[in-house]
């Protein structure tokens, strides 16, 4: 068959008819006393499974595996594979290929073989204990990529956790190991951040697991779905521990009060002659009317994730994460190639087992390229946000570039680094965006993602000293660069809309000007801990609007009504805006203004009548901790936020 057969017949009602499986036991499903292998692979006309007892020597055992209803292969070995790895021999169109078991759960070193994993045996202890944190009012994410976390040593970690899992189990880490700085986990705790979301966890492909410690990828390069990565565990080789110490890392930070997010990229994989295309050729990657492949997602590898085998594999796997590892959220990378049936499923899916809205999925409204999906679907990308369910996030990136200016137009400035003309996107922004605007038409804050940086593009700093201070010098500290950076956060800190923000931000991060550092060294990518402390300033602003948002209601608001809390606008001045927040909930103060100034002069400005205190200003966002009235007339100073709260009388 060429590619458009192909196309044809697995697009065709009668292959679904004939094919469509429905189980979601696919893969190797170990029990006390028996092993089930099973394999979809419906154009097979013969299958073989392979087991090894480790990843280099010769199959002690090949059975042809027997075939199913729709087009489902099985073999029942009679013992507790665990351990055991596997693989599969899969004949088609007179030609045998072998392939790891799309649906693993754990694997060996890179992936070469899939292992057969009794899970009840990679659980930690006090697993079965395990209960995701509170709630809270308002939802902090932090963006952090495993080897990034602690890979510097001045991180305090030791030396064999560095950069892995593991170092995320690690209470009373300090700077430098000198007693006094918390790094990591307790630093964490001390920012006040809700939940981490970590960069790929799940097995990737661009780091050999057999190599050294100073490798670095950001992986988003799918390889094993369903298995933790490799390279961040402690023994790469062995199936089990992977997945051990990803659940202890999981635990930990649910001991201490954080959620985990995952970021999960069903949108491509790392290559092409793995295990999908060994199994099912051409079906799970999305292809043009004339069968060639789509390319969204810059990869050259769309995942056709609008054909049901495939929708169904991806729904299963999220659910496998959620229920397996206790994930408390996803977060999907260029959702964009998702269409909107499947996230609407997985939502209610969620919903359903967890409660509605307890898992956060959220994800990138957009596409990298043209990868058009069969008839009736609609891509989740932001202008069809009005056919996501409520419960399904969007990254904002509207606020994003116009707080800091463009991503991708690097000397071009946002609204606190000099741009002009920006005044009603800020203002916009605060109010979550009104439904009205068809480009971006949200339902509610529930589906914003207020955020400046990610991984992703500069990061602030370095955008800012681009457009600030030409000369590059990224390590220096300018006194006018950090003030533009609180400006920066207190404009998210008081927008609607769940905040993110990437791990440094608070303090500062520079990759010198490196906008794309995916496979960059490690020595660009890792949190500096020691720049973390010449920042504490910087990170202590942050601190103080994270601890104030939490504590407002009128901030918080994530329904439909929260729009109407926004009774005032005002855009006095160019590049100053203001505008008033019904926060009738909280105790002290019912109302709250908030000031964004950015021009080079302070903006005189008159309070509507009543009491006033000043919470929050450009230099000390913990004002509101000790709240002292201010005058009717007062001053907002040059690129700042103030927050002004009414004393309720
Ligand atoms: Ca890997």
């Amino acid at each position: 068959m060429n590619q458009k057969e192909y196309r044809e017949l697995y697009e065709s009602k009668a292959f679904a008819e004939t094919y469509l499986y429905e189980g979601n036991d696919l893969g190797a499903r170990c029990k006390e006393n028996s092993t089930v292998f099973k394999l979809w692979s419906p154009l097979a006309v013969c299958v073989q499974l392979n087991l090894y007892k480790d990843c280099e020597s010769p199959a002690f055992l090949s059975v042809a595996m027997k075939k199913e209803e729709k087009g489902v292969w099985s073999h029942l070995e009679p013992k507790n594979c665990h351990g055991v790895f596997y693989d599969f021999s899969v004949t088609e169109n007179n030609e045998t290929r072998t392939t790891p078991d799309p649906y693993a759960r754990s694997c060996g070193c890179n992936g070469t073989r899939s292992m057969a994993v009794d899970l009840d045996k990679t659980n930690p202890d006090g697993w079965e204990l395990d209960q995701p944190p509170k709630a809270s009012a308002e939802q902090v994410i932090y963006e952090i990529h495993v080897k990034d976390f602690s890979h510097d040593p001045a991180s305090g970690v030791r030396e064999d956790y560095r950069g892995r899992y593991k170092a995320f189990t690690l209470t009373g880490t300090t700077l430098n190991d000198q007693g006094e700085k918390p790094t990591c986990l307790d630093y964490l705790k001390q920012l006040g951040v809700t939940h981490v979301q970590l960069l790929p966890v799940y097995d990737f492909g661009s780091v050999d697991e057999a190599g050294g410690d100073d490798q670095f990828n950001w992986g988003y390069d799918p390889q094993n779905y369903n298995v933790p990565e490799g390279s961040y565990a402690t023994d790469t080789t062995d199936g089990v521990t992977r997945i051990r110490e990803l659940k202890e890392l999981i635990l930990t930070l649910h001991q201490n009060g954080i959620g985990v997010i995952m970021d999960v990229v069903y949108n491509h994989t790392y290559r092409r002659d793995y295990c999908f295309d060994l199994a099912v050729p051409n079906y799970y990657y999305r292809q043009f009317e004339d069968g060639r492949g789509t390319n969204g997602s810059a990869c050259g590898n769309d995942m056709a994730s609008d054909r049901e085998m495939c929708a169904n594999y991806i729904y299963d796997s999220l659910m496998y994460w959620a229920k397996e590892y206790h994930m408390d959220g996803f977060r999907f990378d260029l959702m964009g190639l998702l269409d909107t049936d499947l996230m609407n499923r997985i939502r209610e899916g969620m919903d359903r087992e967890f409660g509605k809205g307890t898992i956060l999925l959220y994800g990138e409204p957009w596409t990298a390229g043209e990868s058009p999906l069969r008839d009736g679907k609609h891509p989740s990308v932001k202008t069809n946000l009005d056919r996501l369910d409520e419960g399904i996030g969007v990254f904002c990136d509207t606020i994003r570039d116009a707080v800091k200016g463009h991503v991708f137009e690097e000397t071009v400035p946002g609204f606190v680094n000099g741009g002009k003309g920006l005044d009603t996107q800020i203002l916009k922004a605060a109010r979550g965006f009104a439904p009205a605007e068809t480009s971006f038409p949200v339902k509610s804050p529930n589906q914003l993602i207020t955020y400046v940086s990610a991984h992703d593009n500069l990061t602030l700093w370095d955008k800012l000293m681009i457009t600030m201070r030409p000369g590059k010098e990224f390590d220096r500290r300018w006194d006018d660069v950090v003030r533009a950076n609180r400006m920066a956060a207190a404009i998210c800190f008081t927008c609607q809309g769940r905040l993110f923000f990437q791990a440094g931000e608070e303090a500062a991060r520079t990759k010198h000007g490196d906008e794309n550092s995916y496979r960059s060294s490690v020595a660009v990518n890792r949190i500096d801990w020691n720049r973390v402390y010449e920042y504490e300033d910087l990170t202590a602003y942050y601190r103080g609007l994270i601890a104030f948002r939490k504590q407002m209601p009128g901030l918080c608001d994530k329904t439909k009504d929260a729009q109407k809390r926004i009774l005032e606008e005002k855009n006095p001045v160019s590049g100053v805006v203001w505008f008033c927040v019904d926060n009738r909930e909280h105790p002290e103060w019912d109302r709250l203004l908030v000031c964004c100034n950015s021009t080079d002069k302070p903006f005189s400005i008159d309070l509507p009548q009543n009491v006033w205190e000043l919470l929050v200003d450009g230099e000390n966002s913990g004002l509101w901790k000790d709240a002292k009235q201010v005058t009717a007339s007062t001053v907002v100073e040059r690129v700042s936020v103030s927050v002004f709260g009414r004393k309720r009388i």
